[in-house]
């Protein structure tokens, strides 16, 4: 017999811009009406593997919230060597220095999975964010959702093991992503995590033979995630708490 759905708990369809894209990025879907104008503004973008949005130092005249994918930021030596701060999805936003008048990034930003974004030219952001508490409120909480992700990343690369770093860090992509399958080479975990390749293949391996993730050629596919979390360090946790804590605190 066809089980019966009430209406009121059919999934809706995500919402779209004016030309038909699916909005997945939560900063714009908290939105009220108010800011139907800016989101007239957003460009649509596909960013393929490996597209740089800023370098360190370029000018910010774009920003983007990110919608669907992954867009990395990287601290860059000046020996050209770079590891990974910070990670963007579709909960996030990237070009948060303009949002107090900084014109510059002092980070690369790239996508490492093929992604999509809603650019918006940074003069109209700032044009529009004054007339907009409910936008500048979101943007603020992110920017300290974002510093703290970062400083207990800071913390973790200091004094946890390489396989522990891994499965949070696969945990953190999984939910930008909202996917278990992770297009990721071991090469590029390395980078990200900021440690060389064949300590990753160790960490990858161990994980696999725990059968918590496989990993085939350029693909790491979660199939335990309850396992996932318990390997994964504490970092993982503390920072899920703390987002938590604050966001329902903020109503
Ligand atoms: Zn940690």
């Amino acid at each position: 017999m066809a089980k019966y759905i009430h209406p009121s708990t059919t999934p809706r369809p995500p919402p779209t811009d004016a030309r038909g894209n699916q909005i997945h990025n939560e900063i714009l879907l908290g939105l009220s009406a108010d800011c139907s104008e800016l989101l007239s503004k957003l460009e649509y973008v596909r960013l393929k593997v490996h597209s740089v949005l800023f370098e360190t130092g370029d000018s910010l005249k774009s920003v983007y919230f990110g919608n669907s994918g992954m867009i990395s930021i990287l601290s860059v030596f000046p020996d050209g060597k770079s590891v990974e701060v910070g990670l963007v999805g579709k909960e996030g936003f990237v070009g948060l220095p303009l949002l107090v008048g900084f014109q510059t990034s002092s980070t690369r930003a790239v996508s490492q999975i093929e992604a999509t974004a809603f650019r918006v030219n940074g003069e109209t952001l700032m044009e529009f964010l004054p007339r907009s508490s409910e936008l500048q409120q979101r943007l603020r909480q992110y920017s300290q959702i974002s510093a703290m992700q970062i400083t207990q990343i800071a913390a973790c690369n200091r004094l946890h093991e390489v396989h522990e770093r891994l499965a949070r860090w696969l945990l953190m992509c999984s939910d930008r992503v909202g996917s278990n399958n992770l297009p990721l080479t071991q090469e590029f975990l390395g980078q990200m995590l900021g440690t060389r390749r064949s300590s990753v293949t160790v960490a990858a391996g161990f994980l696999q033979e725990a059968g918590i993730i496989t990993t085939a050629r350029g693909d790491v596919k979660i199939i335990n995630r309850e396992k996932l979390e318990d390997v994964a360090c504490e970092c993982y946790e503390i920072m899920q708490l703390q987002a938590a804590e604050w966001r329902n605190g903020s109503k």
